[in-house]
């Protein structure tokens, strides 16, 4: 059993400045839970608050429903593998694993038993005599997270564990790592600040930015339901595109006016815009939402735009095109070939518009 609770923490650094803000954050037992945002957001500093390698400035802090806020790090049973490895390059991998329980007395028998389990849980028995130098990115990635298993600790942590490897090995890896979390059944709590490893090994997603929790929520409902403007944003490659529109209202019909073309807004976007008449919004549209129109889609149901950019990904086709006041992507299947200037109309799928606030940027629908 293993929960994790972030109640209402703080962390103001000595000069003074404030980091993470009032986060709260309930972690279940055997969940993955991933901390993401872009650089400076706060997530390690909240990362390293729970491993008690930083000081927390207000807030309480429990493992298990016990305050831990002054508990030392290793009376905190939680194990965190660094995104530098943190490997000492004169032991071998075995005694790289075995040297945490050596210096908390565990005994020779004790030692031996949970190293071979875990370099067989992680496959590198054929590397125990090997030191660091002698590994590949992968294998010393392994290691390091071979060193938290013979733990056995309550909590996984990771800090950006992938970040040094190429691309490949991080798919790989991140592939590991979910089915590591499968075997061990523990919790883990990982930052990344890459929002594709997030979504694809999360059970729970913690977006930061600037000290502030934007949203937590699985990836799905980050994903089609994101609170604000920057959640949409981050989460999602291409990202979502947003366009400035000013709300109209002709004979009860609501519409869209982008300044290069006019679209009628249906459904709930209507709804929640019909408040905004003679305002503007942002109308957030991914770009899989968008197909090429028929021929003889209706005046106002259509965006119109020219080709700029045709970037044929083999299994789909990325067209960046412009509105004449903005840049959209448009995800469409291979068959849908384009050439760079043709002037295209879209139909966006408006059941999957999301409508923000222009001011505060936050989700009306
Ligand atoms: P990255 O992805 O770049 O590691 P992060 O989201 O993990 O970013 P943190 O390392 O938590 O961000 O840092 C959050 C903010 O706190 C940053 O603006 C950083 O400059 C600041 N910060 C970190 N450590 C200290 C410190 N010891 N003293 C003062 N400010 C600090």
């Amino acid at each position: 059993m293993a929960t994790v609770q972030l109640k209402n923490i703080n962390k103001v650094y000595d000069n003074g400045f404030h980091a993470v803000k009032d986060a709260n954050i309930n972690i279940q037992d055997r969940e993955f839970v991933v901390l993401v945002g872009p650089s400076g957001c706060g997530k390690t500093t909240t990362l390293r608050m729970v491993a008690g390698l930083e000081d927390i400035s207000s807030g309480d802090l429990t493992i298990d429903d016990k305050r831990v806020n002054d508990v030392p790090p290793k009376d905190r049973d939680i194990a965190m593998v660094f995104q530098n490895y943190a490997l000492y390059p004169h032991m071998t991998v075995h005694d790289n694993m075995a040297f945490g329980l050596k210096i908390r007395k565990f005994d020779k028998a004790d030692i031996q038993a949970r190293v071979n389990e875990a370099a067989r849980i992680l496959d590198i028995e054929a590397l125990l005599d090997r030191k660091p130098k002698q590994l590949s990115g992968g294998q010393r990635q392994r290691v390091a997270v071979g060193r938290a298993i013979v733990r056995h600790p309550k909590v996984f942590l990771f800090d950006e564990p992938l970040s040094n490897l190429d691309a490949k090995l991080r798919v790989q890896m991140r592939a590991e790592i979910s089915s590591l979390h499968t075997r061990l059944n523990a919790t883990m709590i990982y930052v990344t600040h890459d929002q594709v490893e997030a979504m694809t090994m999360g059970d729970k997603i913690v977006v930061m930015k600037d000290g502030v929790i934007m949203q937590i929520g699985d990836p799905l409902t980050l994903y089609n339901y994101p609170t604000n403007r920057f959640v949409a944003g981050f989460i999602g490659s291409p990202a979502m595109n947003f366009l400035t529109m000013k709300v109209t209202e002709e004979n009860g019909t609501i519409y869209g006016d982008e300044g290069n073309f006019k679209i009628e807004l249906t459904g709930k976007v209507a709804q929640v815009a019909k408040e905004k008449v003679g305002k503007e919004i942002i109308f957030g549209i991914r770009p899989e939402d968008m197909v090429y129109a028929a021929e003889n889609a209706p005046e106002n149901t259509t965006i119109s735009a020219s080709v700029e950019v045709v970037e044929p990904l083999g299994a789909e086709i990325h067209i960046y095109v412009n509105t004449g006041s903005n840049q959209l992507v448009v995800r469409v299947p291979p068959s849908h070939m384009v050439q760079v200037g043709d002037a295209i109309k879209l139909t966006p799928n408006m059941d999957k518009v999301v409508v923000f606030d222009i001011e505060t940027e936050e989700a009306l629908n």
